[in-house]
């Protein structure tokens, strides 16, 4: 999903997000997961700090849900520098009642538009992206070994 907007920290994980799709691969948790470990070990400080903070803001709307006061409480605790405060602090969940009506509408097609090309909808973003980190970070069965991959 391209956004047209100044993103900050985001930006380099937006990019390479879509050019993920640009290379083929169709599904949201897979452009989201590629472009993350793309990112995470381009030992380029911007684009591993880009890595970290798409990580972290999907983390954090996993536990909040769309509850602002939830993700504002838990962006306090994160202790972020201010720029990036202010980046994350952009992306809370409290459009105006116009922009929730809208939002949600929008949502809601897209949502049902991702189920029916095989994903599991806008959780792929968030949930789905969080969970495959996590079980391929702590599943031993998720990695193949490195000799497997050289070949
Ligand atoms: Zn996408």
């Amino acid at each position: 999903m391209a956004i047209f907007r100044d993103t900050g920290v985001f930006e380099p994980h937006i990019i390479t997000h879509e050019f993920v799709h640009r290379k083929g691969y169709l599904k949201e948790l897979h452009a989201q997961a590629l472009a993350y470990m793309a990112l995470r070990n381009s030992e380029d400080p911007l684009l591993v700090q880009s890595a970290r903070a798409e990580r972290l803001h999907r983390q954090l709307r996993v536990v909040a849900g769309e509850d602002p006061e939830a993700y504002l409480s838990m962006l306090e605790h994160a202790d972020l520098r201010d720029e990036l405060h202010e980046a994350f602090e952009a992306l809370s969940p409290h459009p105006g009642l116009y922009q929730s009506l809208v939002g949600r509408g929008m949502k809601e097609l897209y949502d049902m538009r991702m189920k029916l090309t095989g994903q599991n909808g806008l959780s792929d973003y968030d949930r789905g992206f969080t969970n495959f980190l996590h079980t391929f970070r702590f599943s031993e069965g998720a990695r193949q070994p490195a000799e497997l991959a050289a070949v």
